[in-house]
């Protein structure tokens, strides 16, 4: 696997030996014949391994989900001698060749989305996600079981809370984390549609507790971004489906935009339209925790045209100060002047400077393309104001899994 493509890293797949209880799962599910034993330690050979990732879900312990970037690949004898994992010694922002549990469009789809923080590690705390159980060939059957309009009927944008359903079959996400979408059907040139991604909105124990779901929130495209009518594939079948509808999904995705676990961390988050999916997941998973009394401040800037332009602008409104610190910014309320995420950035300005000096606060970032910009100025002013070095505190706070952005 990615032999031929040194000197970047490549990313092995590997066993930890500390985790492993040698219960010969793994060898049985994998087709390729690419992972060998032998009296007392599991291996798997890098250039038969093809991804495909079979053998993660059946693995009871988790050990089976094991990577390090290498320049030259571990064989067989050097993992069959193994106590425990070696260490991770590529730097935490070394270019990867590709991420291999990644099917090629999506991994093109995710590097597009975060071409300006570029590749980030997950907060240090971050609970360890699963990636590419379900691909296209092999995807997860989902079915609808509620499909709810989140703006308001004379709103310009209808944005949809969508609930899957996996019911016995196993997808296990992280809030941050996203999902694909294969909608049916072939395009223009007779293949099937492609795999489009949307953010989970639900955190990792489901919409509804114990039940294997989870949400997403769909906005119907009916305009291309010059603003021309197109009736966009995926969003506007996903929008129309009834309740018992099958999806297939393929994923879950993301390893980086993940929240950190531990008590006491800050969120300052920042997001525009269906930004808000990861939002809402992170928030409602602290919400959830609340009688944990965890703490962590999270921060949270909002912007839409329209107070019925927002999704989840109801529920918004009942969360508890003590829980998130809300600061909405509306662009078309007539006869208020315009006000984007960043002015209300810049209103902040003495929280978002303490936060971004902060060594425990996560800022995440996501939305529309046309957002990342002001975003950006906004936050070197205010840290400039601040007598921060903004390229330096960046460079910091991305090296350290602290910034993450999302656009799409
Ligand atoms: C990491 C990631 C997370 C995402 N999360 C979400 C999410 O939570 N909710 C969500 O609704 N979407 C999300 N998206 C966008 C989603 O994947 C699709 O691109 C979007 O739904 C449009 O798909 P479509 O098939 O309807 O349009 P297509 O048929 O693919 O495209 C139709 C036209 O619309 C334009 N277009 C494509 N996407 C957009 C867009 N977002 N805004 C305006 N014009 C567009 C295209 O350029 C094209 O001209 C995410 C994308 C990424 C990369």
């Amino acid at each position: 696997m990615d032999a031929t493509l040194s000197p970047l890293l490549k990313r092995q797949h590997l066993i930890d030996p500390d985790v492993c209880i040698r219960c010969n799962t793994c060898e049985e599910v994998c087709k390729p014949k690419a992972i060998s034993h032998d009296a007392r330690q599991y291996a798997i050979a890098f250039d038969a391994c093809n991804g495909c990732n079979d053998c993660i879900p059946p693995c009871p312990t988790g050990a089976i989900d094991s990577y390090r970037r290498v320049e030259t690949p571990y064989t067989i004898a050097e993992q069959l001698g193994w106590e425990s994992l070696p260490d991770d010694t590529a730097p935490p922002d070394a270019p990867s060749v590709r991420d291999t549990s990644l099917p090629e469009d999506v991994a093109r789809i995710v590097a597009e989305a975060t071409r300006t923080s570029g590749p980030v590690p997950p907060p240090w705390s971050a609970a360890h996600p699963y990636v590419g159980l379900y691909s296209a060939e092999k995807p997860a059957i989902a079915t609808v079981v509620g499909n709810h309009r989140l703006t308001d009927e004379d709103a310009e944008s209808d944005i949809r809370h969508i609930v899957l359903d996996f019911k016995s079959t196993a997808f296990p996400v992280l809030e941050g984390q996203s999902i694909g979408v294969l909608p049916p059907g072939t395009d223009a040139s007779g293949r099937p549609h492609h795999v489009r991604l949307y953010s989970v909105a639900s955190p990792r124990d489901g919409e509804r507790p114990r039940h294997n779901n989870l949400s997403i929130t769909v906005k119907r495209v009916t305009t291309d971004r010059d603003g021309k009518p197109v009736r966009g594939v995926a969003s506007n079948w996903l929008c129309d489906l009834e309740r018992g509808a099958e999806v297939r999904v393929t994923g879950p995705y993301g390893t980086s935009f993940l929240m950190p676990n531990h008590p006491g961390a800050k969120l300052l988050m920042v997001c525009t339209g269906t930004g808000a999916a990861p939002m809402r997941a992170m928030t409602e998973r602290r919400r959830r925790r609340l009688p944990l009394r965890e703490g962590g401040e999270i921060l949270l800037f909002f912007g839409a045209r329209r107070p019925g332009e927002l999704p989840y602008f109801g529920p918004l409104q009942k969360l508890p100060r003590e829980l998130v610190d809300v600061e909405l910014a509306f662009s078309r309320v007539p006869g208020k002047p315009k006000e984007y995420v960043q002015d209300r950035i810049r209103a902040r300005k003495d929280d978002v400077a303490r936060l971004l000096s902060d060594p425990d606060a996560f800022v995440y970032v996501c939305g529309l393309r046309k957002m990342e910009e002001g975003v950006l100025e906004a936050f070197a002013e205010v840290a400039e104001g601040a007598g921060l070095v903004w390229p330096e505190r960046l460079e910091r706070l991305r090296r350290e899994g602290r910034f993450h952005l999302e656009s799409y």
